[in-house]
């Protein structure tokens, strides 16, 4: 909501990088993401780029959720997990498995780094745990008949960061609260149904049951950050409940704020009111964007036509004139030949795009003055090179693709250099004038002749 210039919260040694913690909450592991999900997680590997770009070494920790997050956001209703198991016949394990894989997949068929470290909620049972534990000794918790709930009231600030109103939230509850005390509580242990088995669950001084989704992050951002660290981010749907309750739990156990700085990426849109989720109906994955023949990279440079603060309407035109201006740019690089010396005024321009809040229209305008201008084409091409380490469009490994030329036209060209051999002169032209009919054209090199569609 406001701009403020990032300076980190430790500083590195002598000699050494200062290093940024970065936590980034994770997919839940019941589906494929979508690219709306997509979205967010690209707008974070652009801010670890640019933390990078700046000098920074950066500790990026994410979370996978493989147990916990239900259905409703009330605490209540099935988890996504079981739910997902009981709809495929999979075991729970099996599905996040499979599904872990996949977002890992996606993430690298979009480029974009791999986290320092990647943790899943169910390797950490323990640690959150223990976290519940620390609430309840400072008496933030109490236990109703399905699980150990948060007291909300008795943190002073709840809700901030998403400006809750709790009065009003309090005012128009009454009846679906059940045994909560507060609208607001949430649960940090759920036990497990008395009826029915759950496949995941696990002893703890409560009873057995599962933690609460919120828990995860602040038992292991604390675990491989530090309770306080630099930056948090995620999805704006976060602000309100998820991240609202991090805060709470990491405030009530330590003492401390959770993160310095809170950078919310906003929604991509099918149009202008309804948002992309996993449970609606227009559901496109990367796997989509691939099979309809668009480079999972054109969607990237797609996001990057806005602001991530924004949120961002889906459309195929848009995805088409990305992917056209993206093959551009590649063919403009590759043109560019070896890279020389960069040159340091558009790299300074650059650093001031990026550092202002990651502005990426802004950084898109810079790369096209950059190419039309008349710097010399290895000063160019070391210049884009560098902005590509934090595009991270692969320029530098970009080459454009042979032509598929189809078999009938290969068999005229072997028909013509037969006639050639052979002296039958007029022969050979005809078959040239056939294959030139058919779009192609035929160009006579030292190596042999060469085809290409003719323009
Ligand atoms: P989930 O797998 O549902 O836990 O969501 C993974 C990430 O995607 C979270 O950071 C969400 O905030 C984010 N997200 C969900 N839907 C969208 C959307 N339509 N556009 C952008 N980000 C989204
Ligand atoms: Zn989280």
């Amino acid at each position: 909501r406001s701009l403020r210039k990032f300076e980190p919260l430790q500083r590195g040694g002598f000699g050494q990088l200062t290093e940024v913690g970065m936590y980034a909450c994770g997919p839940t592991v019941y589906n494929f993401a979508h690219i709306g999900n997509l979205r967010t997680y690209i707008f974070e590997d652009l801010l670890r780029r640019t933390l990078e770009f700046n000098g920074f070494k950066v500790k990026h920790v994410m979370n996978i959720t493989d147990v916990g997050h239900l259905v409703s956001d009330a605490d209540t209703g099935e988890d996504k997990m079981e739910k997902g198991s009981r709809q495929t016949g999979k075991t729970a394990w099996e599905i996040a498995e499979f599904y872990t894989e996949e977002f890992q997949a996606d993430m690298r068929r979009l480029n974009l780094k791999e986290p320092t470290i990647w943790c899943r909620a169910t390797d950490h049972i323990q640690e959150q745990i223990d976290l519940i534990r620390c609430i309840e000794a400072k008496g933030f918790t109490y236990q109703v008949s399905d699980g150990i709930y948060f007291d909300t009231s008795k943190l002073p600030d709840y809700g901030y960061l998403g400006r809750l109103d709790i009065a009003g939230l309090q005012a128009g509850a009454r009846i679906e609260m059940g045994e909560k005390r507060n609208p607001t509580d949430f649960a940090v242990w759920k036990f497990s149904p008395s009826d029915q088995k759950r496949q995941m669950e696990w002893d703890s001084p409560w009873g057995t049951g599962f933690p609460g989704w919120h828990l995860e992050c602040s038992a292991m951002s604390a675990k491989y950050l530090s309770p306080y660290f630099d930056i948090h981010c995620g999805g704006e749907d976060h602000i309100s409940v998820h991240h609202t309750n991090e805060i709470a739990q990491t405030e009530a156990c330590y003492g401390t704020r959770l993160a310095n700085f809170w950078v919310h990426g906003y929604f991509l849109q099918m149009d202008e009111n309804t948002r992309m989720s996993k449970s609606s109906g227009e559901f496109i994955r990367i796997q989509t964007l691939i099979d309809l023949g668009y480079d999972p990279l054109a969607y990237k440079f797609f996001c990057m036509s806005a602001v991530y603060r924004q949120k961002l309407n889906f459309t195929w035109e848009g995805l088409d004139a990305a992917a056209k201006s993206l093959d551009r740019l590649r063919i403009a690089a590759y043109e560019m030949g070896d890279p020389g010396t960069l040159d340091e005024n558009y790299l300074e321009r650059f650093a001031d795009c990026i550092n202002d809040d990651l502005n990426m229209p802004r950084a898109a305008a810079l790369i096209w003055e950059l190419v039309r201008s008349e710097l010399q084409a290895p000063v160019k091409k070391a210049t884009l090179l560098a902005f590509d380490a934090v595009l991270g469009l692969g320029l530098a490994e970009w080459t454009p693709k042979e032509e598929e030329i189809p078999q009938l036209i290969l068999d005229l060209v072997a028909k013509r250099q037969l006639a050639r051999a052979e002296k039958r002169w007029k022969d050979a032209d005809s078959v040239r004038a056939e294959i030139s009919a058919a779009g192609y054209e035929i160009m006579d090199t030292p190596e042999g002749p060469k085809v290409k569609p003719t323009k």
